[in-house]
């Protein structure tokens, strides 16, 4: 049993961590601000007696006594992270150092959740650790992709420099239930426009590709990484399985049985081609890849959206 802290443990993915941490017996602390996450995700866990949840930003420093830091907090949407830049960069950098500190004074080990957006509009297509990415830094996606490059940096540094014991993983696009209903990243967007029978935003010509990650399978790659000796990453976590924006919203017109059609909206600034993680690595280091497709997945995060919507109507 350890005592595992858990920043940002109140949003879309720590909640599932929370929970899956608690289930293997560990106790746990789940710090978030409620910026984007939500008492909601974790309401079902406050009872348990090895469940704490403290409301506190990142960007001050907190005294903890602690055996593994998941350090998940940061805004993830585009629209959330944009809402206020200086917030979100100040997040990663000043947050990464806060809970970096706490790592080495209390001997922790601290697992990053970065992020594929490190390698930009990338040049190299599937994108390997290896490859050092094409990011701009002064355009309206560099608060979150440079404030995740600098937690990046800060996190090899602590390691070189003062021993702390590190993992960084890179999260490619992972969608599931209980992301927040306004949370305004792709996958949601699409499934609430399609529920309400409204048109599906797409932006440009939906020829951009992501590739999608189920929630559940992301949670075994991250446990196997911080439990994984000898090994600090970073390593990309992510589904290969790579399609158009187009592609996934036929998808969900097809599998929610929608009236929606599709309307074209301007492509915003930055916005990556394509995207696709080569998971060599993590399948040779952590033995891990991805178990569930993404009809899957929707079909799961449909039923999720249906319910949230008729609780949210009434
Ligand atoms: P989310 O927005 O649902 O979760 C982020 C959580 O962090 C929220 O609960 C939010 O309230 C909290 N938070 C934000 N700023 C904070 C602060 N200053 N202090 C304390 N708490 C704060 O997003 P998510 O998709 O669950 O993403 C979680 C982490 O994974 C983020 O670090 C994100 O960058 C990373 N990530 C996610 C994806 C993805 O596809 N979901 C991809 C790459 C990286
Ligand atoms: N996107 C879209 N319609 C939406 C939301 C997003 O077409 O309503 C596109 C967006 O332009 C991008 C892709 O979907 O090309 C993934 O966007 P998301 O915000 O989910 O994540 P990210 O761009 O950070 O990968």
């Amino acid at each position: 049993m350890k005592r595992i802290l858990v920043t940002g443990g109140a949003g879309f993915i720590g909640s599932f961590l929370c929970e899956r941490l608690l289930a293997e017996n560990n106790e746990i602390i789940c710090l978030d601000n409620f910026f984007t996450g939500s008492k909601k995700n974790i309401r079902h866990l406050l009872e348990n007696r090895s469940f704490e949840l403290v409301r506190h930003d990142v960007t001050q420093g907190i005294l903890l006594e602690v055996d593994q830091i998941y350090h998940f907090a940061c805004p993830a949407s585009p629209v959330h992270y944009q809402y206020n830049p200086v917030k979100t960069i100040k997040t990663s950098v000043m947050g990464t150092i806060n809970m970096l500190g706490l790592a080495k004074r209390v001997r922790a080990r601290i697992l990053l959740a970065s992020t594929s957006e490190v390698y930009g509009d990338p040049k190299v297509h599937p994108q390997t650790e290896a490859y050092w990415g094409n990011v701009n830094p002064i355009g309206i996606r560099s608060c979150y992709d440079e404030g995740k490059r600098v937690a990046e940096t800060l996190m090899m540094d602590y390691h070189r420099q003062n021993n702390v014991d590190i993992k960084i993983i890179r999260i490619f696009n992972t969608y599931g239930p209980r992301m927040a209903l306004d949370d305004g990243r792709v996958v949601s967007n699409f499934i609430i426009q399609a529920l309400r029978n409204e048109d599906i935003t797409v932006y440009g010509e939906g020829n951009q590709s992501r590739s999608f990650c189920y929630v559940d399978d992301l949670v075994n790659g991250i446990i196997s990484m911080m439990n994984r000796e000898e090994f600090i990453g970073p390593v990309n976590l992510g589904n290969p399985n790579e399609f158009t924006i187009l592609e996934l919203a036929e998808k969900v017109i097809e599998l929610t049985g929608s009236k929606s059609e599709i309307k074209y909206l301007p492509l915003p600034q930055d916005d990556p081609v394509q995207r696709q993680p080569d998971i060599s690595l993590a399948r040779e280091k952590l033995n891990w890849e991805p178990n569930v497709q993404l009809d899957e997945g929707l079909k799961k995060t449909i039923a999720y959206f249906d319910a949230a919507l008729s609780d949210a109507n009434r």
